[in-house]
């Protein structure tokens, strides 16, 4: 376990990989746990031996929320936007675009499939913090910085004093920047990202994959991330000239290969993606499937 002073850094398995991500835990006489993706064993290890006294969530989502139900005598708190949203199955369903692409019978699919656990995760959260206010765990300062474009309740930790930032799903992948629920929103993300690489920081943890970056690195990083948002936009282009409608569009597999489109939820991100990078584009998708050029 890499240690930065008294930030821990839990790892999930496969290099905290979706479904499961990074946690960090603050290690002062208060002891807070940043998100619950991380290897069950080894967060169940730090319970037993040094205690939880608090979770934090930064954002709804289950590879974030993943073991919160490993710690149920623990206060879980999750930003106060998206403390709405987790109250119904219809609140999630209508942030993720479920309802929106499929109507109640999307939402009904939705409340069939979710895994107990998730519902279990979500339904132990019992508070909320504060965006952009300072909270000091024992000497160790924090803000949670409201970075919305992910979601639209999404934080990022920010450690002042540590000069470390827990970038979560900032995550520099290749898969690139992921906002396809309809709280998720392409511009706020690019807003939110630029405004990371600004912060008085040196250390940068992501929630998958490579995880500690320098700020040199993390800069570097970002451009290439958000260059991939304008990567897709050019191969959307490409293909709506090649005189495709949305239903073939969302056919390819632009964002997610094609062979998992057929699960009803990867199904649902990659349509409201397209619906996002269309309007982008200046393309309106009419009831027919066509996709028409707006005037502007
Ligand atoms: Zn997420």
């Amino acid at each position: 376990m890499q240690q930065i002073g008294p930030i821990w850094i839990i790892e999930g398995p496969n290099q905290s990989k979706v479904p499961f991500s990074r946690s960090l835990y603050i290690n002062s006489k208060d002891k807070v746990l940043i998100d619950t993706g991380a290897d069950p064993t080894e967060l169940k290890a730090l319970n037993d031996q040094h205690g939880v006294d608090l979770i934090i969530n930064t954002h709804y989502h289950p590879d974030h929320t993943l073991h919160n139900h490993l710690f149920p005598n623990v206060e879980k708190w999750i930003n106060p936007l998206e403390f709405e949203t987790i109250q119904s199955i219809e609140g999630i369903a209508l942030e993720n675009g479920v309802y929106q692409e499929w109507g109640p019978e999307g939402v009904e699919v939705l409340r069939n499939h979710m895994p107990k656990e998730w519902v279990q995760n979500l339904g132990g959260i019992s508070g909320t913090y504060q965006y952009e206010e300072e909270y000091n765990f024992s000497g160790v300062k924090v803000n949670f910085l409201h970075t919305p474009g992910h979601t639209k309740g999404y934080v990022t930790p920010y450690f002042p004093k540590l000069g470390i930032v827990y970038a979560g799903d900032f995550d520099m992948t290749s898969f690139g920047p992921w906002y396809f629920g309809s709280d998720g929103d392409i511009e706020k993300f690019i807003k939110s990202g630029k405004q990371l690489v600004e912060l008085d920081a040196n250390t940068y943890i992501t929630g998958h994959q490579k995880g500690v970056f320098t700020k040199q690195e993390f800069m570097e990083a970002m451009d290439k991330f958000l260059a991939i948002i304008d990567q897709r936009d050019e191969a959307i282009d490409k293909y709506v000239h090649k005189g495709m409608n949305f239903e073939e569009l969302t056919n390819i597999g632009i964002f997610y290969p094609k062979k998992i489109l057929n699960t009803i939820i990867i199904r649902t991100w990659e349509r409201s993606g397209i619906r996002k990078h269309l309007h982008r584009l200046g393309y309106h998708v009419h009831e027919s499937s066509e996709i028409l050029l707006v005037n502007k």
